[in-house]
């Protein structure tokens, strides 16, 4: 090949995907994959052993690939001596080496990454080609088209649209079933007894590629969180398909049921652990929402937890991205609650007393996964009351899922979960009492806190702090009717007790000492 290619095709650790609109027109014999393994996108955020080593392993499996069906690339290895150490550094260095006519990218999934490619592109002189992500159900101008003109946007409606709009169980252009949406039928918790004979997931021994990627793990990034002696993720998409059938044969159909439930030492429960392989785009969504499908249909799933399961993907996954890009660069910088503590240093080692705290965040650390209720309504719920700055919070969320890419995880985490965005998530900020996590789970049973105490020496603290931030944010609380009966509840306190309540909360906030940098 000449020095001088025609395209030069950027593809991101999160776009593996060889049917991707990158590949639409490529000519192998003019243009150039780009790809890089650099520093920067894993100390941008500090993140996870785990979460670094599916990206490394993936794209490497990706390049070996490339290799196979004979696609020239450049491919820049975390080792190499000339480094660089940021996208953008290596980028230009590419540009300026094989000086492409044009550089071509899927839209990324991080407003950041497309702003050093732009950056880059301009200071080079060379015209920029962003395509479309062909791996959502949802174009970005589908989702402006619904959001314009409404008020409030509403996952339920959006959802709603997707549903008609796809055919995805309907029948005559009516919801398979009857009902739209089985959500209450999706929060079930388990008997005293507790979950019994999960099948486990099935799990992915490292091959020497990603044998190699842990060693390197292990030795560029040692202080950084997170374990990897359990590391069995999917990382091609052979893998992620037998991991997808392996959920639909073993464990959706109990899905819905125990969407919501937790348990001690029971990381996964029912759970698919789909969301890595999904976001890497090594497993198309539409073929897990077709699996769960053909699972109600052969009668093996009942439609409550096929349902559920889909509204997950359809539903949640691309309307947080559709929020994602529409609300930022400001959306990072949203704080409503004008929450400023630091987020407390035992997020990053488990060490609390607290026992739903320390079983999420140790199999967070430990596999670098935790469920949407552990981390809406523990982690999230716990950050929220005791008022951590958002931004924090977002960057612990980014750093220690191995699913974190940040169009997924900062809806979810600084608008869902952190109610920083001022209601474009969520109607109403989920705050509940530590009642909520002993309905929920068993952590409650071996912690040395009581739930349903909000004040004395073994009060818990997640009900301290719910009393306190419903009076810090009661003039905000009160005017969301969605909040009157909790606003209520906590007229009828005693001013004795709220006294009490706001006392302890304040002795909780000072006793937490903030991660050193
Ligand atoms: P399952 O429970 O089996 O659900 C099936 C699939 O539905 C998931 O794989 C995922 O792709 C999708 N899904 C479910 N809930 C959501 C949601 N709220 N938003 C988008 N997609 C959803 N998900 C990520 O993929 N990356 C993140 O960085 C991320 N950060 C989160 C941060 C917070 C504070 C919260 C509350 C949620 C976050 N989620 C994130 C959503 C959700 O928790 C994970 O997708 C899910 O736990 C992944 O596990 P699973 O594959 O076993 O999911
Ligand atoms: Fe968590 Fe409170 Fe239950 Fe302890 S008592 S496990 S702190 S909710």
């Amino acid at each position: 090949m000449t020095n001088k290619v025609r395209n030069l095709v950027v593809v991101l650790g999160d776009q593996l995907n060889l049917d991707s609109a990158a590949f639409d027109h490529f000519d192998k014999s003019r243009d150039l994959v780009w790809m890089a393994e650099v520093r920067a996108e894993s100390t941008n955020v500090w993140s996870h052993k785990a979460r670094i080593a599916v990206f490394l392993s993936a794209m490497r499996h990706f390049r070996k690939e490339l290799e196979k069906k004979k696609f020239p690339f450049i491919y820049r290895q975390l080792n190499d001596m000339a480094n660089s150490g940021s996208l953008a550094g290596e980028l230009d260095l590419a540009i300026h080496e094989h000086e492409p006519v044009k550089l071509i990218v899927v839209q990324p999934g991080e407003w950041r990454v497309l702003d050093d490619i732009q950056r880059v592109c301009s200071n080079a002189g060379i015209p920029l080609q962003v395509l479309a992500d062909r791996h959502f159900y949802t174009t970005l101008d589908e989702f402006n088209q619904h959001a314009a003109g409404r008020k409030q946007l509403r996952m339920e409606f959006f959802y709603r649209e997707v549903r008609r709009r796809t055919g995805i169980l309907m029948q005559d252009g009516k919801p398979v079933g009857g009902k739209w949406n089985y959500d209450a039928e999706n929060r079930g918790a388990f008997s005293k007894a507790g979950p019994q004979d999960i099948p486990q997931p099935h799990p992915f021994k490292p091959d020497a590629i990603t044998r190699a990627v842990l060693k390197l793990v292990e030795e560029t990034f040692p202080d950084h969180p997170g374990e990897l002696s359990d590391f069995d993720w999917p990382v091609t998409p052979r893998q992620a398909k037998k991991a997808l059938h392996d959920f639909v044969g073993n464990r959706l159909a109990d899905f819905g049921d125990y969407q919501d439930a937790m348990w001690t030492e029971q990381p996964f429960l029912y759970h698919s652990r789909l969301s890595a392989a999904m976001n890497l785009k090594i497993l198309d969504p539409r073929d897990v929402v077709h699996a769960a499908i053909e699972a109600f249909e052969n009668g093996e799933a009942p439609l409550a937890a096929v349902e559920g399961f889909v509204r997950q993907i359809i539903g949640w996954r691309e309307y947080v991205r559709g929020v994602y890009w529409a609300y930022m660069p400001g959306y990072l910088e949203r704080n409503s609650m004008s929450a400023s503590q630091d987020l407390p240093e035992f997020y990053w080692s488990g060490k609390t007393e607290m026992t739903c705290l320390s079983d999420a965040i140790g199999q967070t650390l430990k596999y670098g996964y935790a469920h949407h209720i552990q981390r809406l309504m523990v982690t999230g719920l716990y950050a929220l009351l005791l008022g951590v700055d958002p931004k924090q919070v977002h960057q612990w969320y980014l750093a220690v899922y191995v699913d974190a890419v940040e169009w997924v995880e900062l809806p979810n985490t600084l608008g869902m979960s952190q109610y920083a965005d001022g209601g474009v998530m969520a109607s109403k900020p989920y705050v509940a009492t530590g009642k909520y996590i002993k309905r929920m789970s068993n952590y409650c049973r071996n912690c040395p806190f009581d739930p349903a105490k909000a004040t004395g020496d073994d009060a818990c603290p997640f009900t301290t702090l719910y009393w306190d931030y419903l009076q810090r944010h009661k003039k905000v609380l009160s005017q969301n009717t969605r909040m009157a009966l909790q606003v209520k509840n906590l007229d009828r306190k005693k001013p004795a007790e709220l006294a009490e309540i706001r006392k302890r909360a304040e002795e909780l906030r000072g006793s937490y000492a903030a991660k050193p940098d």
